[in-house]
Formats: structure tokens, sequence, C-alpha cells
């Protein structure tokens, strides 16, 4: 198994990317915290991954992911809880497809505070512990295939994952020393609520592009999370991974 005996975070791992992360990680032997949006909805999926693997080490908490100290304070009871901490997971975001002139400036703070604030607390969170503790980890953020050539509609959701980008950029020079690897990964159109919020006659079009012919299972995506988060790439820190069937490329 790749993570046996790894503790990880996983921000946003009540469904979609991030419960697929999730449970892969479980298969793979590591202990999870899933942090979701309320405290409810990261019961549930911790409920739904015993269900499906009586054997797991899994735990739900949710907090505020905008405020540093809320984040700070959550990771390091999460931390408790699992007996340290080796690999966290920014994967929480929203998207927001609203035209320029239609985005209002709560559209623009709610795309930044989730995506961007809560990717750099997580981050400063996780860097903490992790030195703490006195070892290195690993920090992989969801970034997105519209971070390289950016959308036609709703502005904030590519700003943010370019953000995210110039983040992995930084922070994996700055955090090298201590041994914690810092990466991507960039998912293109994935089978989740945020795709199904879409309609119809945007998706086909799109999925007619790619040439994979088909789009991504959260699966697909999980799995670049696993070996990001495992020993097998432990000379990689720094890379934006594309998981997106070549889409627009
Ligand atoms: P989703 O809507 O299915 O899940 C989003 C997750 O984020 C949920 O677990 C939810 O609880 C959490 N979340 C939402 N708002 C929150 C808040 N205010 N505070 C804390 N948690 C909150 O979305 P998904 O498609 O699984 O997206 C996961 C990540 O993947 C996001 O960062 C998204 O930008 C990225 N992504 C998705 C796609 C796609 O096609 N689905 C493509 C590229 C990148």
């Amino acid at each position: 198994m790749l993570l046996e005996g790894k503790k990880a975070i996983i921000t946003g791992g009540t469904r979609g990317i991030g419960y697929a992360i999730a449970e892969r990680f479980i298969e793979e032997g590591a202990a999870v915290t899933v942090f979701g949006s309320r405290q409810e909805t990261a019961d549930a999926a911790v409920e739904k991954l015993l269900a499906d693997h009586p054997e797991a080490k899994v735990w739900g908490r949710t907090c505020n992911l905008a405020e540093m100290d809320e984040v700070v304070e959550a990771f390091t009871a999460a931390a408790e809880d699992m007996g340290g901490l080796d690999t966290v997971v920014n994967n929480a975001g929203i998207s927001q497809s609203a035209p320029l002139l239609d985005y209002t400036a709560e559209d623009w703070k709610k795309v930044m505070d989730l995506n961007v604030t809560a990717v750099f607390n997580g981050s400063y969170a996780a860097a903490k512990l992790m030195e703490e503790a006195g070892h290195g980890g690993t920090i992989t953020t969801t970034s997105s295939m519209v971070a390289k050539y950016g959308q036609p509609a709703g502005v904030g959701y590519p700003t943010s994952k370019f953000a995210v980008n110039g983040m992995v950029q930084s922070l994996c020079r700055e955090l090298a020393p201590k041994g914690i690897r810092v990466n991507a990964v960039a998912p293109g159109i994935t089978r989740t609520d945020m795709v199904a919020a879409l309609p119809e006659k945007m998706i086909a079009p799109l999925i007619a592009t790619i040439p994979l012919g088909r789009m991504g299972e959260p699966e697909d995506v999980a799995n670049a999370f696993v070996y990001l988060a495992s020993d097998m790439s432990s000379y990689v820190t720094g890379a934006v991974i594309p998981v997106d069937g070549a889409a627009r490329a």
C-alpha cells in the first residue's frame, strides 16, 4: 500500500474529488480527516467511508477555512486525533461563472476566500505542524486546467487557480529545506456536483474537444493525489500535474 501509516487532512473531502481522494487514501492505508463546510456533511462522509471501509481510520471536522486561527486550531486537533500529520490536501473550492459585469464584490470575495486564502491558511497550518513534529511531509492543492488559459466568463475562478499555482511555485522552494514537498493537481472537467450544476449544452461541446474523449472521473484525479502524497514522488516538488485528458492541449 502506497500510504501505509500516513496521516492526512483533506479539505472539501465530503464529496466529489475530495471524497474520492479520501477513499483512495484509505484504500492505500492512510488515516484521514475530512473537512467539510458543515459538521453534518463531514459526519455523513465519515459514515459513508466507514460503511465501505470498516477498518478505516477516519475523522470528520469543520472550520472556517478562510480564518487562519480556526484552521491552525482545527488542523492541530486533527493531527492529535490521528497521532500526527504527514500530508495535507487543500481541495475545497468553489466556482462562479458570472460574466464580468454581473460579477459582484461578494462573488469575488467568496471565490478568493475559499480558493486562495483557505489554501494559504491550510499550507501555513500544515507547514507549522510538520516543522514542529520535526519531519517533512506533503502539501497538495487542487488547481484546475483553467489556470493555463483562463476561461471566457467567471474571471475569479481561473484567477484563484493561477494564484494557487503561484503559491506552489513559491512554497516548494521555501519549504524544500524542511523536507516538505508542495505540488498541485490540475483536473480537467471532472464528473462532480460542480460540473453537474452546469447546463448540458455547455458541457457537451467541451467534451467533444477532449482528446481522450470523455470527462474525468473523481478517481482519475484522486490517483494523482495518491502519487504526490506517497514516497513514490519523493523527488517531485513544485509540480502542477494536469489530469485533464489533454483538454485544450
Ligand atoms: P464539489 O462542489 O463536488 O465539492 C466541493 C468541496 O468543497 C465539498 O467537499 C464542499 O464541502 C467543500 N466546500 C465548498 N464550500 C466550502 C466552504 N465554504 N468551506 C469549506 N468547504 C467548502 O466540487 P469538486 O468538483 O469536487 O471540486 C473540488 C476541487 O476541484 C475544487 O478546488 C475545484 O475548484 C477543483 N476542480 C474541479 C473540477 C471539476 O470539473 N469538477 C475541475 C478542476 C478543478
